[in-house]
């Protein structure tokens, strides 16, 4: 029997990998949409040669890995060349999560994609939906902090993702997390309770 699949989603500095890491220590299976876009590049994969052929060996270093930077230069004022990009490799990541859910035989899995509102990739695959939210502000502050970028830089990301409140109309669960991080993690907990029990069921 198939697990019963739930999405993970929330924007930039929402909390998502706090939440994933808490439903990792609780042993939940938890497939990461960003840790396959990373796997999927890696040398000596497929994607990584198509990635070299459409966009020129500069974006290969030495040791036949990915030069990051220099893709998303070339792809961030080039929407044709961001949909190649996005054609090599989002196939490869579905793939990859198609195989993980079809190998995973917990009651449920946690599938976590932070752009899931923002393309339908996954609307067949998913049985539900939870959001990791907080205010602008605090995604802000906290990126800030992470990635040490300015209020500007983190805002430019913001805008590329869906609005909160569109998050949370599409949401079946809400985690909260505006406060400190002993608030939010009882309530990843108390999550993992409810999903045993509508797996279950
Ligand atoms: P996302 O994966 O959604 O981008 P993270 O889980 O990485 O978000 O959280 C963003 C940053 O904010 C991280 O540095 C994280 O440690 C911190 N953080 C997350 N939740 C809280 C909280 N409740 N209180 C304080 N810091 C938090």
């Amino acid at each position: 029997m198939r697990p019963l699949v739930v999405a993970l989603t929330g924007g930039i500095g929402s909390g998502k990998s706090t939440v994933c890491r808490r439903l990792r220590e609780l042993g939940v299976t938890v497939i990461d949409a960003d840790e396959l876009s990373r796997e999927v590049v890696r040398p000596g994969q497929p994607a990584l040669a198509e990635i070299s052929r459409r966009f020129g060996s500069a974006v290969v270093n030495g040791a036949g890995e990915l030069r990051r930077a220099e893709l998303r230069r070339i792809v961030f004022a080039d929407p044709a060349a961001r949909r190649d990009l996005e054609g090599i490799i989002h196939p490869r990541i579905q793939e990859r999560v198609r195989h993980a859910i079809a190998a995973c035989t917990d009651p449920y899995l946690v599938l976590c994609v932070p752009l899931l509102l923002e393309t339908d990739a996954y609307s067949n695959d998913i049985d539900r939906i939870v959001v990791v939210d907080c205010a602008p502000e605090t995604q802000r502050s906290r990126v800030m902090a992470r990635d040490n970028l300015t209020a500007a830089e983190v805002d430019a990301i913001m805008r590329t993702q869906a609005a909160r409140a569109l998050r949370l109309q599409r949401a079946d669960d809400v985690i909260e997390n505006e406060g400190e991080m002993a608030e939010v993690l009882p309530q990843v907990d108390r999550l993992h309770e409810r999903l045993l029990r509508i797996a279950r069921a």
